[in-house]
């Protein structure tokens, strides 16, 4: 037989006894190509958006993420992910994706780049000059100590850890009473 004819695809489906849905209807360039996952590492995580912490798995090699795609595993999500979910890929790698601190003064129209370290001592500032400018000791001869002034709501991925350190912090340390997590809206 012609080399040309044992290659033509419905001879192939009767000489394996396929039905034309599997392999045997690939060209060499189909069967040639591979996914980009083919040959990365891959490491198990959680994704950063909900409360609901569905399971990924987190493609990569050398050292750049490739993929992150549902973890079939995941009792939680059994390899689902949301919109969300599945597009959380770009947000570490999207272009526009914000990586500086911008900020913009009061009546200003413009935003200004400002260092990290900057950015969080005047969120610090501006809580400590708010704590103490509304801080209530006592209401009618009872002891209350807090101030209702400041908020503060949690990420849904914080674990107890954080929020024990958090509600340490803020309701003990500061006396904010208006402490809640995303997790619950
Ligand atoms: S994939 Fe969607 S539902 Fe699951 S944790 Fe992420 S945001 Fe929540």
């Amino acid at each position: 037989m012609f080399a040309w004819l044992s290659k033509w695809p419905v001879l192939r489906q009767i000489r394996e006894r396929k039905d034309g849905t599997g392999v045997e209807a690939m060209s060499e360039k189909t069967l040639a190509m591979h996914t980009r996952i083919d040959d990365a590492d891959v490491a198990r995580s959680i994704c950063p958006y909900c409360g609901v912490g569905c399971g990924q798995l987190i493609f990569h090699k050398e050292g750049k993420l490739v993929s992150i795609e549902g973890d079939p595993e995941s009792p939680i999500s059994q390899g689902n992910l949301c919109p969300k979910g599945a597009a959380s890929y770009q947000l570490l790698t999207h272009s526009r994706r914000e990586t500086k601190v911008k900020y913009r003064a009061p009546r200003s129209k413009e935003w200004t780049e400002i260092p990290l370290e900057r950015a969080m001592d005047m969120v610090a500032e501006r809580v400590w000059e708010s704590r103490k400018r509304t801080f209530v000791h006592e209401q009618g001869g009872i002891s209350i100590n807090h101030t209702t002034a400041i908020c503060h709501l949690g990420g849904a991925t914080l674990d107890n850890e954080e929020n024990y350190l958090i509600k340490k912090l803020f309701t003990g340390g500061l006396g904010m009473v208006c402490v809640s997590n995303q997790a619950r809206i």
